[in-house]
């Protein structure tokens, strides 16, 4: 099957779609049936695409808070939150989300529309079958690399006086952070910040012609739940950090909302680590400790030559 936009199997209902194309293309998955039913039932790509960017952004961002929400009023969770005492009230909570909510309907939405076209443009496929899994893996893995870099440099940035003021600090209004609070932040935050989840397989499709939008999609719903656990303010034993010790997680990101300096990456900790900008006092400790052993070193070689 060459397309996924099939119009001559299109029927008047999405189910009488899907059993067309069910009967046309049986090699095709579950998945890929429905994906490509979907295209042809809309009959607009764009319209297609647009709407189911924006709900899979709204059932995965809101479905992953959730939990968050529900553990709060599990005495059993309360020990692994970081920083204890800090509570969340459900007002709180309301008008994070009421204000999320506002910026996803009045800000983001306008923009998905021009998703489809932007993809068309780049020669992104929507095209069924989807790729395979190690295609799909390696993408996105280099797409967490790439979001990873421009969300340090640039999250440093808008820690810089004015950007700090005018822009970022709405999204450090909660020092303890919750789920919900991933994406309060202004408009030009989002942006800014957004384009290294959007650009990365933008980019990658502009050098390499290679990218299916399922495999964006994918990625998109990992970068949700990164950016929802990171906020989440809890930090387990089986989390992902203590098994692979390079990703950040909610034990990084809380100490940047903790501490306003340091840690500014997603979803690694090398950037950080690399330049010296690990937020903490433990951090601290340790930089002033490694400052004081250089110059010690440094005063013991000029002594040596005078
Ligand atoms: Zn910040
Ligand atoms: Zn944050």
């Amino acid at each position: 099957m060459s397309s996924a936009y099939n119009v001559s199997l299109a029927a008047p209902t999405y189910s009488e779609t899907y059993r067309n194309i069910s009967d046309a293309y049986i090699h095709l998955s579950m998945l890929e049936r429905l994906w490509a039913a979907w295209y042809a039932y809309m009959q607009n790509d764009v319209i297609a695409t647009g709407l189911m960017t924006f709900v899979i952004h709204e059932v995965f961002y809101f479905g992953r808070c959730i939990p968050w929400l529900i553990i709060d009023y599990i005495p059993y969770f309360h020990k692994y939150k970081i920083q204890q005492g800090k509570v969340n009230n459900l007002k709180e909570q309301w008008q994070c989300t009421s204000s999320v909510l506002l910026s996803h309907f009045t800000v983001e939405l306008p923009q998905i529309w021009l998703f489809h076209p932007i993809c068309a443009y780049f020669g992104m496929s929507h095209d069924v079958p989807f790729p395979s899994f190690l295609t799909m893996f390696y993408q996105i893995s280099l797409f967490f690399c790439l979001e990873d870099s421009w969300h340090y440099w640039n999250h440093r940035l808008l820690h810089y006086g004015p950007f700090y003021k005018y822009i970022h600090k709405q999204h450090h209004l909660y020092s303890a952070p919750f789920g919900l609070a991933a994406e309060y932040a202004s408009p030009i935050e989002v942006m800014i910040l957004g384009l290294g989840t959007i650009g990365s397989p933008i980019l990658w499709c502009a050098l390499t012609k290679n990218l299916h939008i399922f495999t964006v999609y994918i990625w998109i719903v990992l970068r949700l739940f990164q950016a929802v656990d990171a906020h989440s303010g809890y930090e387990f034993p089986w989390s992902l950090h203590h098994f692979l010790p390079f990703w950040a997680g909610s034990d990084h990101h809380d100490d940047h909302h903790r501490y306003f300096i340091g840690n500014y990456s997603s979803s690694f900790r090398w950037w950080d680590f690399l330049l010296d900008t690990e937020a903490g006092p433990k951090a601290k400790a340790e930089r002033i400790a490694r400052q004081k052993g250089k110059a010690e070193k440094s005063d013991a070689v000029s002594k040596k030559v005078d």
